[in-house]
């Protein structure tokens, strides 16, 4: 269930305008542009919008599949964390991935045989905070 509702104005105001575009309006970023793309660092990926955790570093992986390589990939979300809505745009059937908490758009999942639980969380970056575990462990 969302939780936290704002206006179409509030969250124009909150979010940058790369977030605005991907969250609110289902954007996708550029592949490869996203800064938490290729991060291998312990810790928890949280909602940017709204601060919610939603998957965690042991859940990401690199995907073998060349055109979903170029955004963050992971393989579970935490429980509940997330929601899923048909999306039939661009003449294609995918699952949507929405955060639970605010509703802001995520990415989509997919079936990838790379992956360890077959499916594949593909996210844009933009759409991400990070918070290491420690920040002074050694691991990059
Ligand atoms: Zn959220």
């Amino acid at each position: 269930m969302v939780m936290i509702k704002k206006t179409d104005k509030e969250w124009r105001e909150e979010l940058t305008e790369e977030q605005y575009r991907v969250m609110r309006q289902k954007g996708t970023e550029i592949p490869f542009s996203g800064e938490l793309t290729f991060n291998k660092k312990s810790g928890d990926y949280t909602c940017a919008a709204c601060g919610e955790i939603l998957f965690n570093s042991d859940s990401k992986y690199q995907s073998t599949i060349p055109t979903l390589a170029g955004w963050p990939s992971f393989a579970k979300p935490i429980e509940g964390s997330v929601e899923y809505r048909e999306d039939d745009s661009f003449g294609m059937v995918r699952t949507e991935v929405l955060c639970a908490n605010c509703g802001s758009h995520l990415g989509h999942v997919f079936d990838d045989s790379s992956s360890p639980t077959g499916s594949h969380y593909c996210l844009n970056s933009v759409c991400l905070g990070f918070n290491p575990k420690d920040s002074n462990s050694k691991d990059s």
